[in-house]
């Protein structure tokens, strides 16, 4: 057994789900044996994820059919935050929200108001039913200097056969064409830690994070002095790691691994 101060203080494990938890459609070999480490030595877990294209209903029911039933109060997604930080930062503006059916169904129960036409500001989500009527009622609307937010900043997200080009390739696009840039919510970024230690009522050094990919999963921790471990079961190879620049507190093969560490 190894162990490690590492995660004295850690109540809360805040854990990545595709290439941490599952693969495709497959709970990763062991996965579950470190929540039982958890609950072993009183600890505890929410899953974050980056992916704006789904919301809480879709992750338990996939979380569900492959064994591993969770409550919809343990799964938080960067959505959460970006709908937080509007309610916060922009009350009562209307968006032209570029998302999917499930995100905009989110925005409307957390009480944002939603336009087509003259918003006051856009916000830029996984949107898996973009059209090019969209980008190009969004990209008007950017070139006229209106606020701008991205839920989350990942380039791609992994399919099970194969990928497919996330909000972060979006991001570059609206990029190119009128030179606006988002301020972008999720990990890594410091809304998320923030939306997180609130939500669970503790403080930073009481969580850390757990997940596959290091500009996301693993950045946000490191920028945050927040401990984190990377896992080799995702996207990282551990060539890849070392030629990162990215420092993890704990690298281990898998969640199961983790264990080890508590
Ligand atoms: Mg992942």
């Amino acid at each position: 057994m190894k162990t490690s101060s590492v995660f004295n203080k850690t109540k809360y494990f805040i854990i990545d789900m595709d290439g941490t938890f599952y693969l495709g459609n497959r709970i990763i070999d062991g996965a579950p044996s470190f929540i039982e480490k958890l609950w072993d030595t009183g600890r505890d877990f929410r899953f974050f994820t980056n992916n704006s294209s789904n919301n809480v209903a879709v992750c338990c029911e996939k979380l569900a059919k492959m064994g591993f039933p969770v409550s919809e109060d343990r799964i938080i997604i960067s959505s959460h935050v970006t709908i937080d930080y509007l309610k916060k930062n922009y009350p009562g503006k209307k968006v032209y929200l570029l998302g999917n059916e499930r995100l905009t169904a989110d925005f409307i129960a957390g009480g944002i108001l939603l336009t087509e036409t003259d918003p006051d500001l856009i916000v830029l989500g996984f949107d898996t039913t973009l059209t090019y009527e969209k980008i190009r009622k969004a990209a008007n609307r950017l070139a006229a200097g209106v606020p701008y937010i991205a839920t989350h900043p990942d380039f791609n997200c992994p399919m099970a056969d194969g990928f497919m080009p996330d909000t972060g390739s979006m991001i570059e696009m609206f990029a190119a064409s009128t030179g606006r840039r988002p301020l972008v919510m999720g990990k890594p970024m410091t809304q998320t830690v923030d939306y997180i230690t609130a939500l669970l009522g503790c403080e930073r050094d009481e969580i850390a994070f757990v997940g596959d990919r290091l500009e996301t999963d693993i950045a946000i921790g490191m920028n945050h002095n927040i401990p984190t471990a990377l896992v080799l079961s995702g996207v990282t190879s551990i060539e890849s790691y070392r030629r990162s620049g990215i420092n993890a507190s704990v690298v281990v093969k898998n969640l199961a691994h983790l264990g080890d560490y508590l």
